[in-house]
């Protein structure tokens, strides 16, 4: 049976987030969170493999208290089991900081076969997650994976197709192993009605910073963060387009050499 694990991270809807202009930092205020899209991919790649090979897929975030709802999403559209890791002892903390508590924490919850994470997340952006867990649970790493074609547990070996500069490239990897999904061929399903009520009760495993044994609390958190974003700077817009409509293809094109003869 395979084991399988899903990193999770919910995301601000990033479309209706803004910046304050005058601390540079995000308004996340009142702005509803999401599921960070990437990772409903990656879970569908996982909850396929479960359904093809048989195993378990738990998903694990760190984030505050609301998180929970990501996780609950999930266990609706097929996870089986749901760990939430929420202390402000965590909060501030940059990918180092993250894949050590996630890391640690699954650890202590049991060994994985399989690890899926989003290529990146909508709001930190970083895509850094992916390869510091691999490190971190001393697994294979398997990017931009377009198609997990094959899985044998017995020789711990996983097979796949990964999207590459020019084309795809077939590649086979040593168990564990974690894959970033690209989102082609793994379309989040739809959960049923009886799933997603299920989904509303189903238990959250939680743990702190207490709970979690062994934590250096010197690599969470703040402290353990190198990371530092002194500021955030919105997009400038440059200036609108402009129509060009005079009346037929040969003005059109008359009419933006002059303009295009203006800039020279
Ligand atoms: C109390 C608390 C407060 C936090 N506050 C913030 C905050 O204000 N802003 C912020 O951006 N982050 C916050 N985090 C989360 C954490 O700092 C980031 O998730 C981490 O730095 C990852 O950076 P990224 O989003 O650039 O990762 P990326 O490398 O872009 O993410 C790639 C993938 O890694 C996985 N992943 C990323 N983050 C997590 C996670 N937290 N849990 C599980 N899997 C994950 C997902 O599969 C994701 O698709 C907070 C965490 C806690 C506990």
């Amino acid at each position: 049976m395979l084991n399988i694990l899903v990193c999770v991270k919910q995301v601000p809807d990033v479309n209706l987030v803004k910046i304050d202009p005058a601390t540079g930092s995000l308004i996340r205020a009142g702005v509803p969170a999401i599921l960070n899209p990437l990772d409903a991919n990656a879970l569908e790649a996982a909850v396929q493999i479960k359904e093809r090979y048989s195993g378990t897929v738990s998903v694990i975030t760190m984030g505050p208290d609301q998180a929970a709802e990501a996780l609950r999403e999930c266990l609706a559209a097929g996870a089986d089991r749901a760990i939430l890791l929420s202390d402000r002892a965590f909060a501030n903390a940059d990918t180092l900081a993250t894949s050590y508590v996630i890391a640690k924490a699954a650890e202590m919850i049991g060994g994985f076969d399989l690890i899926f994470c989003g290529k990146e997340s909508l709001d930190g952006a970083t895509g850094q997650m992916a390869s510091q867990l691999a490190e971190r649970f001393d697994a294979s790493l398997l990017s931009s994976v377009k198609r997990v074609l094959s899985v044998n547990e017995r020789e711990k070996v996983v097979m796949a197709e990964r999207e590459y500069t020019n084309g795809t490239q077939t590649a086979s990897a040593i168990m564990p192993c974690l894959m970033t999904v690209e989102k082609t061929n793994y379309h989040p399903r739809i959960p049923n009605l009886k799933s997603w009520k299920a989904s509303r009760t189903a238990p959250i495993e939680r743990y702190t910073s207490e709970t979690i044994p062994g934590l250096d609390r010197a690599q969470i958190g703040d402290p353990g963060s190198p990371t530092k974003v002194p500021r955030t700077y919105p997009l400038e817009k440059g200036p609108g387009g402009k129509m060009i409509r005079e009346g037929s293809a040969a003005k059109d094109a008359a009419k933006l050499l002059d303009l295009v003869a203006d800039l020279i």
